[in-house]
């Protein structure tokens, strides 16, 4: 017994109210994730209550000048899950939806990220509440550096370590860590370099970083691929949210001879049968901003999408967006979450009964914060590492805790993700035993 008190396991009804877009709450299917990975790898129920909730929650509401003068209020959040392995680590998103919910089921799940491939951080998410595509870069710079302001010392090089996610990238961090740097003493401004990850090359940024996530879920894709006896060369796949991770997963996947035959984002749905070139589509997306109008294909509803017969899926957008319905209808082999959370609990059934694979989010997405260790790591120590280095590191990682994944599944006869989640943790709950809690 790790306390001097007792604790009996209580059965826990989770009952957390729907979210403003309608979709269900993520932290309640967290939370479910959590009860039933502690019961596979036999948690302590104390530990268990303290992993239950984030150890802190930021909110914070701050005024932002917009280019045609007026003022504009932005309500940003920081919520740190745990540090029991080290800093907190995790991304600040940009988007519409993000609420206080979101974010603490983010940043739990970037706990047990960490803790299932053996990185020294925990887990910590963030974001604002607003839609980056409405502002200007000028705006984007303002609301950022803001934002980062407002932080102040709630981030830290060995405290909290922000990084890029859905609606930021290496230019939002750049200016994030340029603000960071210019509030802490001068003389450690490059010391503090550190404080975000996800940078762009010319400001420390790692090489392979861009690119990390999406590489990492095709590391997933070729070993299930050879456990399965699976030829990849001549497969289908698709790929819902063309952003950093979908796109960079589709350019990389392709290499294998597979073909993207669909894709989707905020705006809509498209398809072609003889496959879509992910390299053109990419760069059609960043020039209009979504994958909608893109010839060679046609448009096609979400409903259809999700019905398009195929050997991979990679969700690649938000959490959630795999429901019931959406499980009954697809009709694929193989789900590779390089979203966070994209699948309800109640949809999972449904797709182990029509034996659809399923590598899960803490495993399949994990190359990003891998790369961004690797990034912390060169920063730290003042190195640079060549781009064959990073990419050899990440697949040697990838693949070990892949096998570890597979190894305690076959072991404890559940599913992947509660195979991920109880090697996460086991790890945990070990630390825990060990120190106790203060004082
Ligand atoms: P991004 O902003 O680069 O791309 C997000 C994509 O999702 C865009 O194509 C956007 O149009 C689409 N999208 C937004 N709302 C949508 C909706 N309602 N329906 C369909 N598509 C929608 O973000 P990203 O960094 O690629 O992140 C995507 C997912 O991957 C998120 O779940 C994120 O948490 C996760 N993730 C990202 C990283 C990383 O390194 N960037 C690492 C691990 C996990």
């Amino acid at each position: 017994m790790l306390f001097s008190g007792t604790m009996t396991e209580m059965p826990r009804t989770i009952t957390l109210p729907p979210m403003a877009s309608g979709k269900p709450n993520p932290y309640a299917v967290a939370l479910e994730q959590l009860d039933r990975a502690a019961k596979v790898c036999g948690l302590a129920p104390e530990i268990r209550e303290i992993l239950s909730q984030p150890k802190n929650e930021l909110i914070t509401n701050f005024p932002v000048r917009m280019d045609n003068g007026e003022y504009k209020m932005f309500k940003g959040y920081r919520v740190q899950h745990s540090n029991i392995l080290g800093p907190y680590k995790g991304g600040i998103r940009y988007h519409e939806d993000v609420a206080l919910d979101e974010v603490k089921a983010l940043a739990s799940w970037m706990t047990y990220k960490c803790a299932l491939h053996d990185i020294p951080f925990g887990g910590g998410k963030g974001g604002i509440k607003f839609t980056p595509r409405q502002h200007s870069p000028a705006e984007l710079e303002r609301i950022t550096r803001r934002f980062t302001h407002a932080l102040g010392s709630n981030i830290g090089p060995e405290y909290d370590i922000p990084a890029p996610d859905v609606g930021t990238n290496g230019q939002i961090m750049v200016w994030m860590m340029d603000t960071y740097m210019n509030v802490v003493g001068f003389m450690d401004k490059n010391a503090n370099r550190r404080v975000v990850t996800g940078k762009t090359l010319a400001s420390g940024g790692s090489h392979g970083r861009e690119s990390a996530t999406g590489q990492g879920v095709v590391h997933c894709i070729v070993e299930w691929a050879r456990d399965r006896r699976f030829d990849l060369n001549g497969s289908t796949f698709t790929v819902q949210g063309y952003g950093n991770v979908g796109s960079n997963a589709a350019k990389i996947l392709a290499r294998t001879g597979a073909s993207m035959i669909a894709a989707g984002d905020w705006k809509g749905y498209i398809v072609n049968g003889d496959g879509i070139n992910p390299y053109k589509l990419a760069d059609y997306v960043q020039k209009t901003g979504s994958v909608v109008g893109y010839t060679p294909a046609r448009s096609i509803t979400r409903d259809e999408f999700f019905a398009i017969p195929a050997d991979v899926f990679v969700p690649a957008a938000l959490e959630l967006e795999i429901g019931v319905r959406e499980a009954r209808a697809l009709n694929v082999r193989l789900i590779v979450e390089g979203a966070n959370g994209p699948t309800e609990t109640a949809a999972e059934p449904i797709l182990r009964e029509k034996n659809i694979d399923l590598i899960p989010d803490i495993l399949a997405n994990s190359g990003g914060v891998v790369v961004s260790y690797y990034e912390w790591l060169q920063n730290k120590r003042s190195e640079r590492w060549d781009l064959e280095e990073v990419e050899e590191r990440l697949a040697k990682r990838m693949k070990r805790t892949y096998l570890q994944v597979s190894e305690y599944a076959a072991a404890k006869k559940c599913d992947w993700r509660m195979a991920a989640m109880g090697i996460a943790l086991e790890r945990i709950g070990r630390a825990y035993a060990e120190r106790g809690i203060f004082p």
